[in-house]
């Protein structure tokens, strides 16, 4: 895009702190279903379900999932068996090894210093073995109380597109969201920017004529 359109097209949608609000309105009637993929019934589930969905789909973590929860309730469960075991309980959500380890170690940690419970604090949970800022994201967004905004490869990509930031390391997204997006919806909007990024603003053909933002956007293509 030249740089002189790219400004034309800033300027037909204005400022972004004017946006932000509608954007989320608009998304939240849109896709009023958007909620996380991946199924869990506490909060081990969930941490476990999110470790496990690095470079894979919920989909296929979901099929994992329901096997592995019915074998594996306790932090000490997940101890209790060879890693071998444990590796080809969640072979099909790849890099199980890696995975396997950074389980094993949290598993371990969550015994010896949290009573076999996952930490509400968001630091604490960032320590825990293979668990990255956007896993503790996660976890702490389902529990009720958003630490930060989740920025996976569709909220970075909207984000983008939108013009809500001109940044690629997610990080930095990240800083740029939380200064823009109310708190209030730190925990939806992420679900809000994957479902629609699945829905209508796919990667490689984004479906702007059906698409609710396109007088938001600076990327509409109609
Ligand atoms: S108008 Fe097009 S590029 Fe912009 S958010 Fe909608 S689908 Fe994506």
């Amino acid at each position: 895009m030249a740089r002189s359109y790219r400004a034309e097209a800033r300027r037909r949608v204005g400022p972004k702190r004017e946006r932000i609000r509608p954007i989320i309105e608009r998304l939240a009637a849109e896709h009023a279903d958007a909620a996380i993929a991946l199924r869990f019934s506490n909060d081990l589930e969930l941490l476990v379900s999110v470790m496990l969905s690095a470079q894979t789909t919920d989909v296929n973590v979901n099929r994992v999932t329901e096997q592995l929860f019915r074998k594996y309730r306790t932090p000490e469960d997940y101890l209790a068996v060879e890693p071998e075991e444990l590796e080809r309980d969640i072979f099909a959500t790849g890099f199980y090894r890696q995975k396997t380890k950074s389980l094993r170690g949290t598993m371990q940690m969550l015994i010896e210093d949290y009573d076999g419970e996952v930490p509400t604090d968001f630091d604490a949970l960032l320590r825990l073995p293979g668990v990255a800022r956007k896993t503790a994201n996660v976890v702490s967004s389902e529990r009720g109380s958003p630490q930060g905004i989740v920025v996976d490869t569709h909220v970075r990509r909207l984000s983008q597109r939108l013009g809500l930031t001109k940044q690629e390391a997610p990080v930095h997204i990240e800083r740029d969201l939380m200064r823009l997006v109310p708190r209030a919806d730190w925990g939806r909007f992420p679900h809000l920017m994957i479902w629609h990024g699945r829905r209508v603003c796919d990667a490689r053909r984004p479906l702007c004529e059906a698409c609710v933002l396109t007088d938001l956007c600076p990327s509409s293509r109609v």
